[in-house]
């Protein structure tokens, strides 16, 4: 597998037909703008933090329904142990590569340190389409990966957890494969995001979405975008109705929000009064798509982007707010619900237009933060009730809200001395200097989890 492989969009007619989308490319593209504003650290470290740990690759048979036996790929990539055990979602999706895994390891890396969580970031996923699969097919393929996986995967050494097109479902067969291959101790902290009944926890299956509801309420009400203070009354866009976005709907509705348009992979329905989610979701578990539900008007999946509004959440994949269609957005404030969903041509276009991204890495932790919080109830063979979950969740994505936008405050009022220890290093080191210009939250968040990371990696020493 190349370590790059670039991709184009077929319909992008402007100068950004060629834009690197490779998630990778994309995340060491992120890193490299955060690290330049890390002078401090020492030298050959930043190559260390940049590259993941370990990639493993698995090719493994899986006997389908028909009889036959088909080849699947499966990945797990650790990125980085040294705050804690790797911890990172398993996608099933037929476009997963070894490089998307690991960007989206590499990001959890980042999201751990932002919200002080004690783990590394490590990501899985498996090229299928589960919509083509049968229940039991994709039991086999998950049974098979997981045994492939054998002891790389472990409670203290790299913790798996839903992603794209799996769940709690999928949770409960890798906990019932490890148990198996590994009998007479507890395992229940191997893998998070496991039906409630069997260790998981309370209020993870809302996690991800309620942790994006905290943290853009955090950061509205700290005035991040002028006359837009809180989530009431505000207009919502959502794009992907899944665990993440469709439960974000609900939840920014909740909060006195009006969702007038949402979308997943086959279409897109809007309604300028407000959608009737009950009767969203009721239509997408009976069809299996948002398009057609009664009281709606159709629209495609890129006009929906493009739909003037005040919180646009991006709840699907990467890749979906670039070059070509950035300018278009008419947003006030973007909250990544979805890992990667803007390139780094998007992040420019949105920041010159003055338009806020809550960036991924902070605006969806809330899903790893109650992983962690069921990994701690499965250690200590505890269960906590929902609204100690909430209330712990709230408090970590305030925290980590506030960590992010005083991070940003405080870079953007020290680009000159930032500028001037580079100059010094090209004096005397002669090491090339980066452009220092204004940052957006997710340069923040990343120079936050980088020093993180960077800090506690010189404590420990580098081993031997
Ligand atoms: P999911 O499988 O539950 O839902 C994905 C949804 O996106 C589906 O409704 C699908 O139809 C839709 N979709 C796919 N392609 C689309 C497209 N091009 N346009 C519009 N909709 C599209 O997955 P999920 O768990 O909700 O994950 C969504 C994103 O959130 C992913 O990027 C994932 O990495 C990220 N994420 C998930 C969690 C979690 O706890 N599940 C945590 C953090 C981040």
């Amino acid at each position: 597998m190349p370590v790059s492989e670039e991709l184009t969009i077929k319909t992008a007619t402007g100068p950004a037909a060629h834009e690197e989308l490779n998630p990778y490319q994309i995340a060491r593209q992120q890193f490299d703008r955060a690290a330049a504003y890390l002078p401090d650290l020492k030298s050959g470290l930043i190559e260390f933090l940049k590259r993941p740990g370990r990639t493993i690759t698995l090719e493994f048979p899986v006997e389908m329904e028909d009889g036959s036996v088909r080849m699947f790929t499966g990945h797990r990539v650790l990125h980085n142990r040294v705050r804690g055990p790797g911890k990172g979602g398993i996608r099933y999706h037929p476009d997963v590569t070894a490089d998307e895994v690991r960007a989206l390891a590499s990001w959890m890396t980042w999201k751990c340190a932002v919200l002080d969580v004690p783990f590394g970031g490590a990501k899985g996923g498996v090229a299928c389409d589960t919509k083509k699969l049968s229940q039991s097919e994709v039991k086999r393929i998950t049974r098979r990966y997981i045994t492939g996986l054998g002891d790389d995967i472990g409670p203290h050494t790299d913790i798996p957890a839903p992603d794209m097109y799996t769940d709690a479902q999928t949770m409960a067969w890798i906990y019932d494969t490890y148990d198996m291959t590994h009998p007479g101790k507890n395992n229940l902290p191997v893998v998070t995001g496991k039906p409630v009944d069997m260790g998981g926890s309370l209020g993870r299956r809302e996690a991800t979405a309620r942790g994006c509801l905290y943290a853009t309420t955090r950061a509205l009400g700290r005035g991040l975008v002028k006359g837009l203070s809180s989530v009431k009354n505000a207009t919502v866009v959502v794009q992907g109705f899944g665990n993440v976005g469709g439960i974000a709907a609900e939840l920014f509705q909740e909060s006195g929000a009006r969702v007038i348009g949402v979308s997943d992979s086959t279409g897109a329905v809007v309604n300028a009064r407000g959608l009737d989610l009950p009767q969203v979701t009721q239509h997408k578990k009976r069809t299996g798509a948002v398009a057609g539900c009664p009281g709606t008007s159709p629209v495609s999946g890129e006009e929906l982007l493009e739909i003037e509004c005040d919180i646009l959440i991006l709840a699907a994949m990467e890749n979906q707010v670039r070059g070509d269609n950035a300018s278009r957005i008419r947003a006030r404030f973007v909250a990544e619900g979805a890992n990667g969903p803007m390139t780094p041509a998007a992040d420019k276009i949105l920041f010159d237009r003055g338009i806020a991204v809550l960036p991924d890495i902070l605006a969806n932790a809330g899903g790893v933060t109650v992983s962690y919080f069921e990994w701690v109830q499965n250690i200590e063979n505890e269960q906590w009730d929902l609204a100690e979950v909430n209330g712990k969740l709230e408090q970590k994505m305030n925290r980590s809200t506030d960590g992010v936008l005083e991070m940003q405050q405080r870079l953007n009022g020290s680009l000159e001395e930032i500028s001037a220890k580079w100059a010094k290093l090209a004096q005397t080191k002669g090491v090339e200097r980066p452009p220092i210009t204004p940052v957006d939250l997710r340069t923040a968040a990343l120079v936050l989890a980088v020093g993180r990371v960077a800090q506690v990696t010189l404590e420990r020493g580098i081993w031997p």
